[in-house]
């Protein structure tokens, strides 16, 4: 996963927009379980130019893209960072901005109108860490859920149509 993220960042795919910078972000954090650290990214992208795709960037061009792009990918909160968010926001009756990533999409949808219900905790609930499965009656995911619960970290039970959001690093 993070090799992906890092051909991404080499190949200048990170101006592509927050969607991308968004997955790139994901795609870290998951590989380092948890925060990422712009020193630590740059360190390993170019410590060692004569390893892989660090030779598809001239190396006069490495510094600056990468001083550049690390900041632009970090800079998008991490769709854990966002749902934890908006959980704190929830649990303390405060608006969620409607505008976040994490909520674009039918299913990111489908969620921002579920928070909106002052009975919100009926239907969002986190998942137990590691656990797979609606976090309401222990429904398992489909295999196409499942995918996305993992990637997206939102799963949409098919048997009581509530979410259960995946939240450990
Ligand atoms: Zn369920």
């Amino acid at each position: 996963m993070a090799a992906v993220a890092v051909i991404q960042v080499m190949s200048g795919e990170l101006h592509a927009g927050p969607a991308v910078q968004l997955s790139l972000h994901d795609a870290l954090e998951r590989f380092y379980g948890g925060k990422v650290e712009p020193q630590r990214v740059r360190k390993v992208l170019v410590a060692d130019r004569h390893v892989g795709v660090a030779q598809l960037i001239p190396p006069e061009d490495t510094g600056a893209d990468l001083d550049t792009a690390i900041p632009a990918v970090l800079a998008q909160p991490t769709r854990r960072q966002q749902l934890l968010d908006a959980l704190s926001l929830a649990e303390s009756s405060q608006p969620i901005p409607a505008g976040w990533t994490v909520f674009t999409g039918e299913l990111g949808q489908a969620l921002f109108a579920a928070f909106q219900s002052s009975q919100w905790q009926k239907r969002i609930r986190r998942a137990s860490p590691g656990y797979e499965a609606c976090a309401f009656d222990y429904f398992s995911f489909s295999k196409q859920a499942g995918v996305v619960f993992r990637t997206e970290r939102v799963g949409r039970c098919i048997h009581c149509n509530r979410f259960t959001l995946r939240l450990d690093p």
